[in-house]
């Protein structure tokens, strides 16, 4: 049987993942409207909250190194132990928490970025961060506990559309398929910020 889980909790689950430079938690009501082959339901049935956290890199204008990192943290011993202690810290409770791997089921860690307050979906379909343009790298836990939301980010991404005008890929991310994008890092140096 698991424990009630308080907003209390939460801001220590938060606490315990500030290796990171923004955390945000999105609840299953922000996914109503999700389409259900994108749904995070697909990856776990009964998920109550997802934790997405994001990685802004030290050199922003380092593209490529950037583009190597995507979707990873293995680099970062710092990063590995906190991922696994909150894991742990939600089974000791009862609840079932694991990582979601990148784009796990069709779940975009974009979309679960805007709904957890860490930025707006740009217009390739990225998550556009105050600061940081196009360059954070996403994870998250998706975990049966209920939590409390972030409240979510206004006014980041003007919508000026300098990121889909050198998106080789457009019109495919248009459609929301970003098994398209081939990695180039175009939007990621057009983006103004
Ligand atoms: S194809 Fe290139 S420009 Fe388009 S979304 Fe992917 S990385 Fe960005
Ligand atoms: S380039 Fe413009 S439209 Fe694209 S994410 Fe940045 S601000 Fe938003």
């Amino acid at each position: 049987m698991a424990s009630v889980i308080t907003g209390d909790i939460t801001s220590e689950i938060l606490a315990e993942l500030s290796v990171f430079d923004s955390v945000g938690v999105a609840t299953r009501e922000r996914f109503e409207s999700a389409p259900p082959e994108h749904h995070p339901s697909l990856v776990m049935e009964n998920f109550q909250s997802i934790i997405v956290y994001v990685q802004i890199p030290e050199n922003p204008t380092d593209t490529e190194q950037i583009i190597e990192n995507m979707g990873r943290f293995d680099h970062i011993f710092d990063v590995l132990t906190s991922l696994d202690a909150v894991i742990r810290r939600f089974q000791d409770m009862g609840y079932e928490a694991r990582l979601i791997q990148q784009n796990e089921m069709g779940l975009s860690l974009p979309q679960a970025g805007a709904q957890a307050g860490l930025g707006e979906v740009g217009g390739v379909n990225s998550l556009m961060i105050e600061g940081a343009g196009l360059t954070g790298t996403l994870g998250a836990i998706i975990t049966d506990a209920p939590l409390t939301q972030s409240d979510l980010a206004v006014d980041v991404c003007t919508r000026c559309e300098a990121c889909v005008d050198v998106c080789p890929a457009a019109d495919a991310i248009f459609e929301m398929d970003a098994a398209r994008c081939i990695a180039c890092g175009e939007c990621i140096e057009a983006c103004p910020f």
